[in-house]
C-alpha cells in the first residue's frame, strides 16, 4: 500500500475502500467480480499505488490492450526496422519503441549493429523539426498511439504539408479504442463485469463512445483518472452499477473528461485520418480499428514512399503477450516471466514499455531492475 504518496489520499480513499468492501461482500456468493483496466497508464498507477492489495479478494483487476507499444505486432516493428535500414533514411521515434523486438530484433539492435539510423524524439513535431534541419535525410516517424497521441500526429502532418516539407513521412500505425473493446466483449469466457475506461483517451473522445458497450453488451463502464482516489472511485462505481443491475457510463473523472470530449482534437483526427483495418498483437486484424492517412495526405505515408512490406508474424516463442493483452493471463502465468524475460532483457513488448503489464508487474513486485 502506498497511499501516502498522494496528497490527501488516505482521507479520500478510506471511505471508498470501506464501501468497496461492503459491496464486494454482498456480491461474494456470485463469484469473482472481474474488472478490466484498459489503459496502460492505469495499469502502472494501480501497481504504483498498491491498489490491488487494497481490494477484497473477490474483486479482480485485469489489464487490457491499452498500451500502444504492447499491441503493436512484430510485423509492424519490422516495418520500422526496414525503413531505418534504407540509405538516407532516419527513423525518429519515441524511446519506448526502440527496444520492442521485431522478428529480427529491435530498432535499437539494428542501430547497435550499425545497420540502421534511429533517433529518439519526444514528439512528432520533433521529428518534423529534424526533417527541416536535415534536408538530405528522409525522416520517418512511426505513428504509434491511440486517440490521445494521434491528434498531435495529425497536426504534424498538416504542418509538414503547410511548410511543403518533402522529406518527412509517417508509418501510420495508430489505433483507436472502440472496436478493440467490442472485440474483447465478444469473448464471453472473459466474463467481464466492468470496464475502467481510459481517462486520457476519453478526454479526446468523450464518454459517449462507451454508450454502445452499455446498450449492446450490458457492460458497466467508469471513466476514471490516475490518482488513488480516482481509481477507487471508478472501481466503486462499477460495483455500484453491478449491485443495482443498472450498467451505465459513469464519469468519475469530470475534472478532465466530459461527454463531448475535445472537438478540436477530433477534427484534426477526422481531417487527416480515416478508419482502416488494423493488426493487433494477440488479437489479429480488427476492422476499422486503425487510422490510415486520407488520400489527400498519402504522400506522407512512408510505407508507399519507401516501398515497405508488412508481414504478419507470430509472437516470439513462449511469449504470452497476446493472452495477457486480452486479459486471459497475468504476467506470472508466462513461463518466461522473470526468468528469461526481464526489463533488461525483454522478450515481448509487454516487458519493454513502461506501461506494459509485465514491466509494471515486475517493477512493483520487489524485483531489482
Ligand atoms: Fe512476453 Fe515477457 Fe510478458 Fe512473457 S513476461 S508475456 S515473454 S513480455
Amino acid at each position: 500500500m502506498n497511499l501516502n504518496t498522494s496528497f490527501g489520499a488516505q482521507e479520500l480513499c478510506r471511505p471508498l475502500l470501506a464501501e468497496i468492501d461492503r459491496l464486494a461482500a454482498r456480491s461474494a456468493p456470485a463469484g469473482p467480480i472481474r474488472l478490466m483496466e484498459v489503459c496502460g497508464t492505469h495499469t502502472v498507477a494501480i501497481f504504483r499505488h498498491g491498489i490491488r492489495s487494497l481490494l477484497p479478494p473477490q474483486v479482480q483487476l485485469l489489464s487490457g490492450p491499452g498500451c500502444p507499444v504492447c499491441v503493436t505486432p512484430a510485423g509492424h516493428i519490422d516495418l520500422c526496422v526496414q525503413a531505418a535500414k534504407q540509405d538516407g533514411v532516419v527513423v525518429a521515434t519515441f524511446g519506448d519503441l526502440l527496444r520492442v523486438p521485431g522478428s529480427h530484433g529491435s530498432l535499437a539492435d539494428a542501430r547497435a549493429r550499425g545497420e540502421a539510423q534511429v533517433e529518439m524524439v519526444y514528439s512528432p513535431m520533433d521529428a518534423l523539426a529534424l526533417a527541416r534541419r536535415r534536408p538530405e535525410l528522409q525522416v520517418v516517424f512511426p505513428a504509434i498511439g491511440f486517440e490521445t497521441t494521434a491528434p498531435a500526429i495529425a497536426a504534424t502532418v498538416l504542418a509538414a504539408q503547410a511548410a511543403a516539407v518533402e522529406n518527412f513521412s509517417i508509418i501510420p500505425l495508430a489505433k483507436t479504442m472502440p472496436a478493440v473493446l467490442v472485440e474483447l466483449l465478444k469473448d464471453r469466457d472473459l466474463n467481464l463485469s466492468g470496464l475502467l475506461c481510459p481517462g486520457h483517451v476519453s478526454a479526446i473522445t468523450g464518454t459517449a463512445m462507451y454508450e454502445a458497450l452499455v446498450q449492446e453488451y450490458g457492460l458497466c463502464c467508469a471513466v476514471t483518472g490516475f490518482e488513488p482516489a480516482d481509481l477507487l472511485a471508478g472501481i466503486l462505481s462499477l460495483l455500484q452499477q453491478q449491485a443495482t443491475g443498472q450498467p451505465q457510463v459513469a464519469n468519475c473523472y469530470p475534472r478532465v473528461v466530459d461527454e463531448a470530449g475535445n472537438p478540436r482534437a477530433r477534427n484534426l483526427l477526422e481531417r487527416v485520418f480515416e478508419p482502416v483495418d488494423s493488426e493487433w498483437r494477440g488479437l489479429g486484424s480488427i476492422p476499422a480499428s486503425g487510422l490510415g492517412l486520407r488520400p489527400a495526405y498519402r504522400r506522407f505515408n512512408a510505407v508507399h514512399r519507401l516501398g515497405l512490406e508488412a508481414r504478419i508474424l507470430r509472437e516470439p516463442p513462449g511469449c504470452r503477450c497476446g493472452q495477457i493483452l486480452k486479459g486471459r493471463l497475468q504476467p506470472p502465468d508466462c513461463p518466461l516471466y522473470g526468468r528469461v524475460c526481464t526489463p533488461l532483457a525483454p522478450v515481448g513488448p509487454c516487458m519493454v514499455s513502461s506501461e506494459g503489464s509485465c514491466a509494471a508487474w515486475y517493477r512493483y513486485s520487489g524485483h531489482t531492475i
